[in-house]
């Protein structure tokens, strides 16, 4: 017998018919002799409906009154599957985040989680009731309704999982899993039995949006198994993300590839080359709130370098407006910006322990005319940043040549 908790998303519970399909399934595990919490999201589109009446009303609405409005969608939720687990005939209590006591700070709209109270829980596990409980939001120490950022119902399962010590915090969402890379692009993409907190980290944050990135962190620093599945198929194990130590078959050394396409480049041409000069170009950026990513800068022999980096799409304009102000205070020759660029990254933890894999990425995409324009790495990962128009093409090739269409044994 084991205690599990279970996070269903929003399109899990988008309707009627799909709330009391997660019902089934929870009794399911509630006939085996587990222990449950069910963690829940509004239904799917409901909290986007919710952002959108409270602009309606006020441009820019208080923090406070917005957290009031948008939590309402995973209360609804929580009372329906506790309706429809009743049918069933099992015992189930729903609770908000201040009903448990999910204790907050006090950032509107992206408060964080600083305690769990789980004893009402307890008491209600130990009695056989399955217990549901809103995702996304908390309470802080002075009672205000907050909530915890977009996609923050992974988080508070997760949460969940680790205040109760929990076997296990399963994922339920409409993919059965994590995959090598997308399907929409590779056809032939494989679901991953296990990966790591690192590499999932790495796809994450690169583009896959399966978990919620924070949940993700929270569950590694906190030592929860979690595993993603689809809620929509009986069968499958999904994913389970956990650490190295646990993975015991051989791993193989590159477990997925990522691609993101919001990105663009930016190039300070002709920057003189004295110390600070980092500083004086990436220090407005950084104020502006601007995320750079890759940095690239070399010097020439005439002393002088050319500085170039790559930021979201979304923020092309600003930064070059930026840039535009820091080439003349620095004397730059001119600067250059490119809004049509991809990154696309190969993921493994098997890259520390083996040589050779930044040149068979390299040759894999110089075989298809694919020129790299800028390259980063980390112990687990390679990111190249190449033409927009070129990514479906490198996720193919890069897919094939690190044989990741090939059932592992
Ligand atoms: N309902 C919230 C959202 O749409 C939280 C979640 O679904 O995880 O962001
Ligand atoms: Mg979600």
């Amino acid at each position: 017998m084991a205690l599990i908790v279970q996070k269903y998303g929003g399109t899990s519970v988008g309707n009627p018919e799909r709330i009391k399909n997660v019902a089934k399934r929870v009794a399911k595990w509630h006939a085996q002799g587990h222990k449950l919490v069910v963690v829940v999201s509004a239904m799917s589109g409901e909290t986007n409906r919710l952002i959108t009446l409270a602009k309606e009303v006020q441009a820019q609405p208080d923090p406070r009154e917005l957290d009031v409005v948008i939590s309402t969608g995973e209360q609804v939720t929580i009372g329906l599957l506790s309706m429809a687990l009743m049918d069933l005939g099992i015992k189930a209590r729903s609770y908000t985040g201040a009903q448990v006591r999910i204790l907050t700070d006090s950032a509107f709209t992206k408060a964080r989680i600083q305690r769990i109270d789980e004893e009402s829980m307890r008491r209600d596990l130990d009695e056989g009731c399955v217990v549901v409980v809103a995702g996304f939001q908390g309470v802080d120490d002075v009672g205000n309704i907050t909530t915890l950022g977009r996609g923050g119902s992974d988080t508070t399962g997760v949460a969940l999982a680790a205040a109760l010590k929990a076997d296990e915090c399963q994922i339920y969402t409409d993919v059965d899993g994590v995959y090598t890379t997308d399907p929409r692009i590779v056809p032939e993409a494989r679901k991953l039995d296990t990966i790591t907190f690192e590499e999932m980290l790495e796809l994450a944050s690169l583009g896959s949006k399966v978990l919620q990135i924070r949940s993700v962190e929270f569950a590694g620093k906190y030592k929860v198994r979690l595993r993603v599945l689809s809620s929509f198929q009986d069968e499958g194990e999904g994913t389970l993300i956990t650490f190295e130590d646990d993975i015991k078959m051989e791993q193989p050394i590159i477990s997925g590839i990522a691609a993101s396409r919001d990105e663009a480049k930016f190039t300070v041409v002709g920057v003189p080359d004295r110390p600070g000069i980092a500083y004086q170009i990436l220090g407005p950026v950084a104020e502006a709130n601007i995320d750079v990513d890759m940095i690239i800068q070399n010097v020439g022999s005439d002393g002088l370098t050319d500085f170039s980096f790559t930021a979201p799409r979304g923020s092309f304009d600003r930064t070059k407006e930026i840039l535009t102000s820091v080439c003349k205070h620095i004397g730059a020759r001119d600067i250059r910006a490119d809004r049509s660029m991809a990154k696309v990254s190969v993921v493994g933890v098997g890259m520390r322990s083996h040589v050779g894999i930044a040149s068979r990425m390299f040759r894999t995409l110089a075989e298809e005319g694919i020129n790299i324009q800028m390259i980063s790495t980390s112990e687990i990962k390679i990111s190249v940043a190449i033409e927009e128009k070129y990514l479906e093409l490198a996720v193919r090739v890069l897919h094939k040549a690190f044989d990741l269409d090939v059932v592992q044994g």
